[in-house]
């Protein structure tokens, strides 16, 4: 059986703690395309959200394991923001007329995988407070998570990569 996005179904099936859902993406670079890795480099990588909040919402998120943004080591942290500073670019050209980008942190700050820290970055349309709230149920199935996620990875190497 073929089965993708096998890492993250440790948030459905997985009971051990030690086992992170993002360590586990983050050390399987030859799995990229089917975790929807559009990004790595040495300090961190970026992939799309397995449950969008729109459509072209991913994350980048630091090798290291950690649980709050002071432990990480502080260039890895400069290094990741001055990435997501050029992250906008992805999803301005990928047609956002608005971007949230944000990070939840710990399980009280409602982050859904509080042991590895990541930022967001979820791309606002016009309207689509409306659209989400009418289709709530059927986002993920509405759009083709493939095209996303090769528009995006396309986008990414464009921005995330020059100079
Ligand atoms: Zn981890």
């Amino acid at each position: 059986m073929h089965t993708i996005y096998a890492p993250w179904r440790k948030e459905y099936f997985g009971s051990q703690e030690s086992s992170c859902v993002f360590c586990a993406i983050s050390s399987a670079p030859d799995s990229d395309t089917q975790n929807r890795v559009f990004y790595r480099d040495d300090f961190c990588f970026g992939v799309m959200n397995r449950f969008p909040y729109t459509p072209g919402h991913f994350m980048l998120i630091p090798h290291a394991h950690c649980d709050s943004p002071e432990l990480l080591d502080s260039k890895t942290w400069a290094h990741i923001q001055n990435l997501s500073q050029k992250a906008f670019g992805i999803l301005y050209e990928y047609g956002a007329s608005g971007i949230n980008m944000g990070m939840n942190v710990k399980k009280a700050g409602g982050a859904g995988i509080p042991e590895h820290i990541h930022i967001h970055f979820v791309p606002r349309y016009v309207g689509d407070t409306n659209f989400m709230t009418s289709v709530a149920n059927a986002r993920t199935y509405g759009v083709d998570f493939d095209e996303v996620f090769e528009t995006i990875s396309r986008l990414a190497n464009k921005h995330l990569k020059e100079r």
